[in-house]
């Protein structure tokens, strides 16, 4: 039996993402313990202050397209589709919020290879580490396996 029973997974929702979802299942007795979660930055908080107009409706369509291509994601490695969230936020901060409100015992990430002060952990692993109340795995992901 898996020591973990409920595995958050973050996708970004690129290429990267199957081997990611593929790794907690592996971990995971059944895809029933696996949630998916998306985060989109507000583009209000990125842009606001440089682009003056109401970007409600372009943010509105580019959560539809999240949620459509994580639900899609989801069905593939038959996690429920209600599992499936895409919230607004920061990304780091909002993942570790779902994982505490879910009670999960481990997120799984991915961790791009890099140089530079980013080269033992991805960004956004690295950023997870110290504010997560539960392991964080952080999946490698090399440049043959974006071909998975
Ligand atoms: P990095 O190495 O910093 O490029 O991190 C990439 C990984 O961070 C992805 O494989 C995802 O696990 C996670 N990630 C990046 N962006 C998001 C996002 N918008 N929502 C959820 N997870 C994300």
């Amino acid at each position: 039996m898996s020591d973990y029973q409920r595995i958050l997974v973050a996708i970004d929702c690129s290429d990267d993402s199957p081997a990611l979802l593929r790794r907690a299942c592996a971990l995971a007795a059944s895809a029933r313990d696996i949630h998916l979660i998306h985060v989109i930055e507000p583009l209000a908080l990125a842009y606001g202050a440089d682009v003056p107009m109401d970007m409600s409706d372009l943010q509105n369509i580019l959560s539809e397209r999240a949620r459509d291509t994580a639900q899609r994601y989801a069905a593939e490695f038959s996690i429920p589709l209600e599992q499936v969230y895409v919230e607004l936020g920061s990304i780091e901060k909002t993942i570790q919020d779902k994982a505490d409100k879910l009670g999960a015992d481990l997120i799984v990430v991915g961790s791009h290879t890099r140089s530079g002060l980013a080269i033992l952990l991805g960004s956004t692993a690295r950023g997870l580490v110290p504010g997560a109340h539960c392991d964080v795995l952080a999946v490698k992901i090399e440049k043959r396996k974006k071909d998975d």
